[in-house]
């Protein structure tokens, strides 16, 4: 237990403008999340930031506040990114930017990203956003058509930085750093960053104000993780039981594959479920279909790759199951952090077979996470494994 004070949570003490103020009582927001107690005044001070904050506790909101507060309308150049590494994140971050700029009239905010056309974004852009929402590959390819420039940007964003700034990302993301003025703001924002990230941050970023919401307490996301042993289509079996004992009716399933992330969705189908599912090799128009389909829910069950697994924020998903124990330890963090958002409560359940105890032991330590060992009562409802300790 700590004795420290507990932090006073209120709006009023950010002393944020009207025009903000508005937007959250629109949105229904009536406190601040402590990153956003943290980071709002930080980012709005101009300071080179780099916050680590849990899953599904209003990060968006703690960097979009204070970028719309910043904006100077009377300049007509792109004055802040935000970059992230998937599709799906670049349109969500985009329409929680636009619904906290509800009372700004005159602010556009325009989502750059693969896989759309390219006519379609140039025609955007020509709106003059004073905000770009990107996804690297496709800025650079704007960039480089000179169809977007950012000579005059003074911040950048970082959304899951540590993804960013992966291999993957790590190039591109350094090629548009290098494209905007030398002396921009940079700032990150994730649910766990690794030493790695602040090796590189340290390049990018002056005396930068670290802040870190730790994951306990009441800021830890409320999520009952299973960890159940069952392997080949067991699984199936053991999932439908799960989904059918608890009534759930909005899951995420999460796969390391492709092709697991087809046949999953298609066994579902066979046994009477509603499901699609999303992953790289499906057209544009249909992920977006897909993402906009189950936030409407009109189907129950999201089979996805870690396509899905980050930042993606959909309201009450009740459970996330990881089908196959993800390659990355972090990953589990971030694809359970799909559920138990904002508060609510969730559940996930981990599927492990004979070879994966270390695996399960090593994503156990390394993202200290309290999961129980269950196997499955006939009415599927989980049974406590007993601890060696118990046993004895
Ligand atoms: P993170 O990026 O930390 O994972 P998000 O920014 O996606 O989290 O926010 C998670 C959810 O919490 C969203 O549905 C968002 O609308 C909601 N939210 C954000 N800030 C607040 C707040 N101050 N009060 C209530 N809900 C909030
Ligand atoms: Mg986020």
């Amino acid at each position: 237990m700590s004795n420290e004070q507990p932090e006073i949570l209120s709006f009023d003490t950010l002393d944020l403008q009207p025009e903000t103020t508005k937007a959250l009582e629109k949105m229904g927001f009536t406190t601040p999340t402590p990153i956003q107690m943290q980071a709002i005044p930080a980012v709005r001070d101009g300071y080179d930031v780099i916050a680590k904050a849990p899953t599904g506790t209003g990060k968006t909101c703690a960097f979009g506040i204070p970028l719309l507060e910043c904006l100077d309308l009377n300049c007509t150049d792109v004055q802040a990114v935000v970059v992230c590494p998937t599709r799906e994140l670049c349109l969500q971050i985009t329409d929680d930017l636009r619904n906290l700029a509800a009372f700004r009239p005159g602010v556009h905010i325009v989502p750059v990203y693969g896989g759309q056309s390219m006519n379609t974004q140039i025609n955007a852009m020509k709106k003059k956003p004073q905000i770009v929402v990107a996804t690297p590959g496709r800025l650079l390819d704007l960039m480089g058509r000179r169809v977007v420039w950012l000579g005059n940007v003074y911040t950048v964003v970082l959304d899951e930085a540590d993804e960013m700034l992966k291999m993957g990302f790590i190039r591109d993301v350094r090629k548009i750093l290098h494209a905007t003025p030398a002396d921009t703001q940079v700032v990150m924002f994730s649910a766990t960053i690794s030493r790695d990230v602040e090796d590189v941050a340290w390049e990018y970023q002056r005396d930068a104000v670290q802040i870190e919401v730790e994951s306990k307490g009441d800021n830890r996301p409320d999520i009952r993780q299973y960890a159940l042993h069952s392997s080949g289509s067991q699984r199936l079996t053991d999932m439908l039981k799960i989904i059918d004992a608890l009534d759930l009716h909005r899951v995420m399933v999460f796969c390391n594959r492709k092709s697991t992330v087809r046949q999953v969705c298609a066994q579902l189908k066979r046994q009477g479920k509603s499901a699609d599912c999303l992953h790289g090799d499906i057209s544009q128009g249909q992920r977006n279909q897909v993402m906009a389909g189950y936030r409407k829910g009109k189907f129950e069950i999201l089979v996805a790759t870690d396509v899905a697994a980050r930042g993606i924020d959909v309201d009450d998903v009740e459970a996330v199951f990881n089908y196959d124990i993800p390659d990355e330890n972090e990953y589990y963090l971030h694809r359970i952090g799909r559920t138990g958002r904002a508060k609510r409560h969730g559940i996930s359940v981990t599927f492990w077979s004979v070879g994966d105890e270390f695996r399960m032991r090593d994503v156990r330590r390394r993202t200290h996470s309290d999961i129980t060992d269950v196997t499955l009562g006939p009415d599927g409802k989980f049974v406590p494994v007993p601890t060696e300790e118990e046993a004895e």
